[in-house]
């Protein structure tokens, strides 16, 4: 089996028909709610959040548009196509950037955001990400969203939905849930439509191809 079929194998909620291109990932359009605010913040059975969606800053569409081009090189080496970027929520200053690495490195944690993750908590030298906010084009897994939590991420960006593994909402809401130490409520579906192109081009191609993408030489 090929690099590419194995991909296939592996994406296979992209490539089995279960769900026709048109619709994967769906994208998400951010909903346009009353800002979070103090005055939000009352308690209530099902949390803070409950009925709060955060807006993205004018700094997140810009981290997004840089973690799309990030998505595109990770592309370019045949790796499915995610980018991640760290900033410090204060400054807009990035700490750190990534992209899936997983087939170069062989690794099935070289997911884009938990590579940027550990890079930003190594160039902070702390294990704490609550001053930095997260953007990721495609919507954290279980993996991802649990080391959101552990390193009490003060903000999650992230653009397409990911109706097969998503744990920030689509599946199961690992970043919001009042059980865990931590929560962080995502901005979601910034930038969805491009960061969701991005993935149908990648698996698009991978069909048309029935080759392996591979990655360098
Ligand atoms: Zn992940």
């Amino acid at each position: 089996m090929g690099l590419g079929r194995e991909i296939l194998r592996v994406f296979g909620w992209y490539s089995r028909g279960a769900l026709p291109d048109a619709e994967v990932p769906e994208p998400r359009p951010t909903r346009v709610l009353e800002p979070v605010g103090p005055a939000s913040e009352t308690p209530s059975a099902r949390g803070a959040f409950a009925n709060h969606e955060p807006l993205p800053t004018e700094t997140d569409v810009a981290m997004m548009r840089r973690a799309l081009e990030l998505a595109r090189e990770a592309a370019g080496m045949g790796e499915v196509p995610v980018g991640a970027v760290v900033y410090e929520t204060a400054t807009g200053r990035v700490l750190a950037e990534g992209f899936n690495r997983r087939e170069s490195d062989r690794d099935p944690t070289a997911h884009a955001e938990l590579l940027a993750m550990r890079e930003a908590c190594r160039v902070k030298g702390d294990w704490r990400l609550d001053d930095c906010t997260v953007v990721v084009t495609l919507e954290p897994c279980p993996m991802c969203a649990g080391v959101i939590v552990n390193a009490r991420v003060g903000r999650l960006v992230f653009g397409a939905s990911d109706p097969r593994a998503g744990a920030c909402g689509s599946l199961m809401s690992l970043t919001n849930d009042g059980r865990l130490n931590h929560r962080v409520v995502p901005v979601a579906g910034v930038l969805a439509e491009e960061c969701g192109a991005v993935l149908r081009a990648f698996f698009a191609s991978l069909r048309r191809s029935d080759r392996p993408a591979k990655p360098r030489g």
